[in-house]
């Protein structure tokens, strides 16, 4: 249940009405964006007398919230989530294109790949420095020689960073350097790193389990919503279903359209690792748009065919502007825009 308060509320009868639900054995978490205040209902308490709860001065609706999931739910924020990284906003009118190496490998492969996608008109720069390999013979990452790698790339060109954070341990020392934390589809329920991101003000990038539901997203989503931080982006990034013989994954093309409407959250598409493939890439990239992504989250390189990790599926540079190029109009057809 939420309790949509009167714009026109006192300081007092908002803690009045918060008193009365927690007498009732119930927690509270008030949100405050964009100008209306409401009042989540967590827990199991006793069942509320709504008019009772209806007639307090203060109290301007109340909304039950029967999914699972509430904090991320439409019902409990109707109109979309919109946060500012960097200069740029997330999840409104103009898409979000986060875009850059599946790993950072050294200084010149960075800021050659951070340049070019900035000029093609990329609004984040991507680069895993800690990364999460199917097999651990595989490259692990540069680390925090990474991440400040990446801090560089920021200067040189103002894009903003978006970098994965594997452990609880290591959220601080990626805060530091990082403008988003993304956590990747194999820790999408690692619930200690869940609440470990909660915890700081940072926006998170929040990638789909390769099995996990729809549902399963958002109750993930839930857990950093529960801490207060609300600068959550949602991203689907292909699921496991039977053919893995010429597609990497199943680009879930649905669960754009359903999480738009279940959730006030944004929505970033990540084709690249959907289907693995880079000359389908930006077919999926334009499908995800379509469907109503707020941004797109992509792999280049400036040599693909020697990235230490997801070479296969990462654009060559051209590629990327190619694809940007095709994005803008796909943007424009249904109303969206781009930075440039
Ligand atoms: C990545 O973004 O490079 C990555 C490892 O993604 P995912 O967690 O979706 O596999
Ligand atoms: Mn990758």
């Amino acid at each position: 249940m939420i309790i949509v308060i009167h714009p026109d509320a006192t300081p007092y009868e908002i803690d009045n009405i918060t008193a009365e639900v927690e007498i009732q054995g119930w927690q509270t978490h008030i949100s405050r964006d964009s100008g209306q205040t409401v009042i989540g209902l967590q827990g199991s308490g006793q069942t509320i007398d709504r008019f009772q709860l209806g007639q307090l001065p203060g109290v301007q609706s109340i909304i039950p919230i029967t999914r699972k999931f509430k904090l991320a739910s439409r019902n409990f924020r109707p109109e979309d989530t919109t946060f500012p990284v960097g200069n740029t906003p997330v999840g409104g009118n103009q898409l979000t294109v986060i875009a850059g190496p599946c790993s950072v490998e050294s200084r010149e492969q960075l800021l050659e790949t951070a340049l070019a996608v900035k000029a093609a008109g990329a609004t984040m720069l991507r680069g895993g420095a800690y990364k999460p390999r199917s097999s651990p013979y595989s490259f692990q990452g540069m680390g925090e020689e990474g991440l400040k790698l990446l801090a560089e790339a920021r200067e040189v060109t103002g894009l903003p960073i978006v970098t994965e954070v594997m452990s609880p341990t290591k959220v601080a020392l990626v805060a530091v350097y990082a403008d988003v934390l993304q956590i990747g589809a194999r820790n999408m329920q690692n619930y200690d790193l869940l609440n470990a991101v909660g915890k700081i003000h940072k926006p998170v990038l929040l990638k789909r389990g390769m099995s996990a539901t729809i549902e399963d997203l958002l109750m993930a989503a839930e857990y950093i919503l529960k801490h207060g931080n609300n600068q959550v982006m949602l991203c689907e990034r292909g699921i496991r279903t039977f053919d893995n013989k010429y597609a990497r994954n199943t680009f879930d093309v649905n669960a754009i359209a359903m999480l738009k409407e279940l959730s006030h959250l944004p929505v970033i598409a990540d084709p690249s690792h959907a289907i693995g493939v880079r000359r389908h890439v930006q077919a999926i990239a334009l499908s995800g748009i379509a469907a109503g992504a707020d941004g797109l989250i992509i792999e280049a390189h400036p040599n693909p065919d020697e990235a230490v990790s997801d070479g296969p599926q990462s654009l060559t540079l051209p590629q990327f502007s190619e694809m940007m190029n095709a994005a803008r109009q796909m943007a424009q057809a249904i109303g969206r825009t781009m930075k440039w």
